[in-house]
């Protein structure tokens, strides 16, 4: 019988790069039960944060996964649910931190932000990705199906609070499903909440794959133009797209992109990658080309063209 392993990938996500995987349980644990969800149904809803893994199990297995590959961009704490109901989650960022200097990324819903403690625990993660899809207390209901503790209210103070300490990235998740939150008015509102969460970028996205319940509908690519537009955010499912260049030789093509948007270096292998290009032959131009700079934020190495 082979035992479970809290660590996956690395795999290839549009957003993230490179990503190796923790999850912290190993069945679905979740203050959620969302209708798109692609882990299927939440058999039970769970809102006490508790040692779902013990602590030690993960951090072995991801010392046995750094001793075999370091090809990744960034570690993701996200798989089998909630991550913020993991209770020990401030002691294994520490020790993630002290096996690797690789930033480290959080999906999560966002759900406990109402918690202070939770909004301490997550401060110590370089990216947060979290999620806002609802712009009522209905249609929160309706998409997410929570706890009967969680309100939208909740969900949005909390967004808001963290937002305004949170030294790191933000990258806001906004699901869009036809017919349930892509109308102009739920667009609307959910632009005024942006606003005041602030976060460092929205990524508008819509449920593709097989998702919890058959009567949910993704959003097609017109719809899915239109928020982006509304939202000031990026399609995800057009992000190949955003970084497509008509320039053909490769390192130039880049440089004409980061005039006027710096892109992070797993931003640009997926761009080339994209491509078929040659990547190492290229990152070793563009590091040689003196008229570009690279610049550290929040552990990503960032690709600027000198003004
Ligand atoms: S919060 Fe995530 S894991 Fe939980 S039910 Fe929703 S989509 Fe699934």
């Amino acid at each position: 019988m082979t035992s479970f392993n809290p660590i996956y990938g690395p795999i290839a996500s549009r957003r993230l790069g490179r990503s190796l995987g923790i999850t912290t349980s190993k069945e679905k644990h979740c203050n959620h039960q969302c209708i798109y969800c692609q882990l299927g149904k939440t058999e039970k809803l769970y809102q006490n944060r508790t040692e779902t893994l013990p602590l030690n199990t993960i951090v072995s297995a991801l010392k046995n996964a750094l001793q075999k590959t370091d090809a990744f961009d960034i570690i993701t704490i996200a798989g089998n649910g909630e991550p913020l109901l993991y209770k020990p989650l401030a002691k294994l960022i520490d020790a993630i931190r002290n096996l690797t200097d690789k930033p480290i990324a959080i999906i999560t819903n966002g759900a406990l932000l109402y918690r202070e403690d939770v909004r301490k625990d997550l401060a110590k993660a370089d990216l947060v990705l979290p999620t806002l899809n609802g712009y009522d207390e209905a249609s929160y209901q309706t998409m997410h199906r929570p706890h009967p503790s969680l309100t939208f209210q909740k969900h949005l103070d909390g967004l808001i609070t963290f937002s305004h300490h949170y030294q790191g990235a933000l990258w806001l998740e906004v699901m869009l499903m036809q017919g349930i939150n892509d109308s102009d008015d739920a667009l609307k509102q959910i632009k005024t909440f942006i606003d005041q969460i602030k976060p460092t970028r929205v990524y508008v996205n819509t449920p593709l794959r097989t998702p919890a319940e058959s009567t949910v509908r993704a959003c097609d690519s017109v719809t899915m133009e239109r928020a982006a537009r509304v939202l000031n955010g990026i399609a995800i499912d057009f992000l190949s797209e955003g970084y497509a260049s008509t320039i053909e030789d490769h390192a130039e093509a880049i440089k004409s992109l980061i005039r006027h948007h710096p892109l992070h270096h797993h931003e640009i292998v997926a761009f080339l990658s994209s491509r078929h290009a040659n990547i190492p032959k290229v990152l070793n131009t563009l590091n040689r080309d003196p008229s570009i700079i690279t610049k550290k934020a929040n552990g990503f190495t960032f690709y600027h063209l000198k003004t």
